[in-house]
């Protein structure tokens, strides 16, 4: 299996050297993780058949304490693929301030194709199969692409089980009634709106002059898109995997999630009250969305989407990445050179983890807090590491990608230098 997306990932570490006085042994360790863990998951389907799945779990880097990071099913799962994610999350946890190190997990898999049933069997099998490499001081899975609050709840049940203790802090993002915060499940997405709606005023536009496309409609892009909507911005494209709709006045965002709540296809439709009517509108790939002539891009959906081969179509202005990885650094440069402003990922989507850091402090302290208390912690953390790296990126003149990678790099490097050699010879 090549490790394409892992050198691409680290291609950012060598950039944002330039800027950091960090060793050069701790650049070094980052640059391989801690340990990865490959399983195999039987799991006996409901024709009586067997099916044997591929697992995964990488701890990234633990310097900064225990690592955290989400579990994604999805036919693209590899070692690769989940060496990256769990790179990016050392970082992102890094230039949030939280005391976590990164993490990621995965399971190669179409979950549509999977039952309830097999599903949850898979879930409480991948658990059986890792639970020696998770733990609540140790590493803290949480939700990613196609897995949910649900999936979560059987995992820290299953882990339960076998300590043979209570342990809601080993998962977050799960249900409420299982020990979730409040305000997890839309995290991603607020937070993604606190840092949107701290930069766009600074480059003097307003949101009603402002038109939008985002390319995924999971969990944080429709949260996303409906938050952008009510705000006054001008979302006029947004897709699924099967393609995009588009209209040039805006789409009426919350009729479009009402409508998928019942209906799985992509539609442009107005709803009033509960009679939803399709309206005819252009229907685009999403090769197509990426080139629209819009003012924010948003990928919320996978990694890899802007590469050299389509890099010259874009033609926002501004790209926050809600998606992990959705540019190749080599796109990156292309985007520099052309003025196009990028925000990255490792700050752009960290609230998601940010309130599972919350959950956490949350489930070990068993003190539950209110939906305002974690929206206040969760805006006020966007918004103070938004501008520090805002500050950043205009005092050395470097791009928000370099400075957020220069802003945690010196977070990590100062626990990385107050352990000593132990890193190195331990
Ligand atoms: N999967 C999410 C991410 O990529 C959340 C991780 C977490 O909450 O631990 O940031």
């Amino acid at each position: 299996m090549s490790d394409s997306l892992f050198a691409d990932a680290i291609q950012r570490l060598d950039l944002a050297l330039k800027y950091v006085s960090i060793s050069e042994d701790a650049i070094e360790r980052l640059k391989f993780p801690k340990a990865s863990l490959r399983v195999s998951v039987p799991v006996r389907m409901d024709d009586g058949s067997l099916r044997i799945f591929q697992g995964f779990r990488v701890r990234h880097d633990d310097t900064r304490g225990p690592t955290k990071g989400g579990i994604r099913y999805h036919p693209n799962v590899s070692l690769d693929e989940v060496k990256s994610l769990a790179f990016w999350m050392t970082f992102k946890c890094a230039a949030l301030g939280i005391p976590f190190g990164g993490a990621k997990g995965g399971i190669t898999l179409n979950p549509k194709e999977l039952s309830r049933l097999e599903l949850e069997r898979l879930s409480r099998g991948y658990i059986d199969a890792i639970a020696d490499f998770i733990g609540p001081d140790v590493d803290i899975p949480a939700p990613d692409v196609y897995t949910n609050p649900m999936i979560m709840g059987w995992m820290m049940d299953r882990y339960s089980t076998i300590r043979r203790q209570y342990t809601p802090a080993v998962v977050t993002g799960k249900p409420i009634e299982l020990g979730g915060s409040l305000g997890r499940n839309t995290a991603t997405a607020t937070g993604a709106f606190a840092v949107i709606n701290t930069m766009i005023p600074k480059f003097d536009r307003r949101p009603q002059d402002t038109t939008v496309a985002i390319q995924g409609f999971g969990n944080a892009g429709s949260v996303l898109a409906e938050l952008l909507f009510h705000a006054g911005y001008k979302v006029v494209a947004i897709s699924d995997s099967q393609g995009a709709v588009y209209d040039r006045t805006g789409l009426d965002i919350p009729s479009i999630r009402r409508y998928r709540e019942s209906n799985k296809e992509m539609q442009a439709v107005y709803c009033q009250g509960s009679v939803c009517s399709i309206v005819e509108r252009n229907r685009l790939t999403n090769a197509e969305l990426l080139a629209l002539d819009v003012d924010i891009l948003i990928p919320a959906a996978l990694e890899n989407q802007i590469t050299e081969a389509n890099v010259n179509d874009i033609m926002a202005q501004f790209i926050f990445e809600v998606a992990n990885g959705p540019i190749t650094s080599s796109a990156d440069r292309i985007l520099e050179k052309k003025g196009i402003r990028v925000f990255p990922d490792i700050l752009v989507n960290a609230g998601g983890v940010t309130v599972s850091y919350f959950e956490w402090v949350q489930n070990r302290s068993g003190w539950y807090w209110t939906a305002e208390e974690v929206d206040r912690r969760l805006q006020e953390k966007m918004i103070e590491e938004t501008e520090k790296i805002w500050k950043m990126a205009q005092e050395r003149s470097i791009s928000m990608r370099s400075a957020a990678y220069v802003h945690a790099l010196k977070r990590l490097g100062k626990s990385i230098d107050a352990k000593g050699t132990r890193n190195y010879f331990g």
